[in-house]
């Protein structure tokens, strides 16, 4: 469906053109008009209610980055030969606070994929109510089957162009795919030796003998579950002896696994983008962990080593049945197809661990099934909010105890959850997390922005 026909009659006539506006400037872009569709056609009660967001072109403004850097990243491998990557840091909005937004590693990166990350880190990071604007950036370069010593050589490649855009007052990166503690390690060192400064604020995900958080690496994960268990608590019931299948086996998925595990749940299936692993006994996260995170084998490895386990070549995690599915892998992989299987099989709650996994009409399968449905907006917010804690504790040269960071995130999930929860409230989609998130991260930023002056 071609983007501009993605506006309704029934939206208001300031979405239309908005819409308009943003499908004329970014032709190639699909990645980010979708999530630009996503936020803008749920805006519509929000410019009734507050005729200024359309009389001073609010959501055209939302809808321009502040700031898009494109560089050259060159580097040598192994063998001598010298490769060429291409480097983005999209600097969204910073209305409410400095940049903040991780650093993606991957082949499928381009600008048009960085936009659509940026623009869902600003309400993301202002469902956190913590003060901290929205950015994201990354580069095409493939990791896989590299050397720690071309990775060093990258990130250091890559920071020396990426250092001068960095500040903690002005733009903190910090991980996603393929950006894991060892390369923040090597980019923060980097940019020590640019700077010549101890600013342990200006990136986040270090390790923690040297400025990182406890909780930090759990995060994300932790949270898309803790705001997962309190959604289904709204509804009478929690995650305890209910079956779960996750997407992915990275950063997000594992550490998913652990907080729905602790919380009384059996995972029963994840997967990488080879394929996936049933294991119906419950998964073994610590023969996980080892495989994923130590080893850097595939997931096919996972079944070859644990009895009972079967890896399935390609195909679809969502075939797994299971009453709670967390997508935590990468945008747009849970279809309309997929969301069929996984209502017929019963789901009960789905909640985004991956930043936009669902596709538009699979969000709409689960709308119709009244399937609960929480965006990564809010569900994925544990590892930003953490992120914040880190630059706490780095501001306040202290470091707090793994309980006490993680009693933090609970707090922040639960607020996260509570004002998505009202925003749907108050505009009368009670229940709605898709309206309640954008809506209230929307308020929130809009309000700033007006309040800044034409910015
Ligand atoms: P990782 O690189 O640690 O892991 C990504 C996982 O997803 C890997 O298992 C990878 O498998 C798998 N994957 C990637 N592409 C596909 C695909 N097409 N089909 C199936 N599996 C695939 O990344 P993270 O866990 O950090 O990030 C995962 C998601 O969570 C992303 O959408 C990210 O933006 C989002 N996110 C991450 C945050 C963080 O703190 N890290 C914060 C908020 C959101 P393979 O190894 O085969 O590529």
């Amino acid at each position: 469906m071609p983007f501009s026909n993605g506006a309704r009659e029934d939206h208001h006539p300031g979405v239309r053109s908005a819409f308009e506006h943003v499908a004329r400037r970014n032709p190639d872009e699909p990645e980010f008009q979708q999530a630009v569709l996503e936020v803008l056609e749920c805006l519509s009660p929000a410019l009734s209610m507050n005729p200024r967001y359309a009389t001073e072109r609010v959501l055209e403004r939302l809808c321009e980055p502040e700031r898009q850097i494109i560089f050259r990243v060159p580097w040598r491998d192994d063998q001598g030969q010298i490769h060429v990557n291409r480097g983005f840091r999209v600097e969204f909005n910073s209305a409410l606070g400095p940049y903040k937004g991780g650093l993606r590693f991957h082949p499928s990166v381009n600008l048009g994929v960085v936009k659509f990350l940026g623009f869902e880190q600003i309400f993301k990071n202002a469902l956190t109510g913590m003060g901290i604007g929205g950015g994201k950036g990354g580069s095409d370069f493939d990791p896989k089957g590299r050397s720690d010593t071309e990775i060093e050589r990258f990130c250091q490649s890559f920071m020396t162009e990426l250092h001068r855009h960095l500040g903690e007052y002005t733009d903190i990166p910090a991980g996603d795919i393929g950006v894991g503690g060892r390369e923040i390690g090597y980019l923060f060192g980097q940019y020590r030796r640019l700077s010549n400064r101890w600013e342990a604020g200006v990136i986040t995900g270090k390790g923690l003998d040297w400025g990182g958080s406890a909780v930090r690496t759990e995060a994300t994960g932790y949270g898309t579950v803790m705001f997962t268990q309190r959604m289904l608590e709204r509804n009478g019931r929690g995650l305890d002896g209910l079956k779960v299948a996750i997407s992915g086996s990275g950063n997000v998925a594992i550490y998913a696994v652990e907080k729905a595990q602790q919380l009384g749940a059996t995972v029963v299936a994840c997967s990488d983008s080879g394929g996936y692993v049933v294991d119906e006994a419950g998964l073994d996260l610590d023969l996980l962990k080892q495989i994923k995170g130590v080893d850097r084998e595939r997931i096919s490895v996972y079944a070859d080593r644990r009895p009972g386990a079967q890896y399935v070549e390609g195909g679809s995690v969502w075939d797994v049945p299971c009453h709670v599915a967390l997508p935590c892998a990468t945008q747009n992989e849970l279809d309309a197809t997929a969301a069929k299987t996984l209502v017929n099989n019963g789901v009960l709650a789905v909640a985004e661990g991956a930043n936009m996994p669902t596709t538009p009409e699979a969000v709409q399968v689960f709308r119709e099934a009244k399937v609960l449905f929480a965006p990564g907006k809010a569900a994925n917010a544990g590892g930003v909010a953490t992120s914040v804690l880190e630059m706490r504790q780095n501001a306040r040269r202290t470091s707090w105890s793994f309980d006490h960071a993680e009693s933090e995130l609970a707090q922040t999930m639960a607020g996260i959850h509570d004002r998505c929860e009202d925003a749907a409230e108050r505009y009368g989609s009670k229940g709605d997390y898709v309206l309640g998130a954008n809506l209230a991260g929307f308020e929130m930023v809009a309000d700033a922005m007006l309040a800044q002056g034409l910015i």
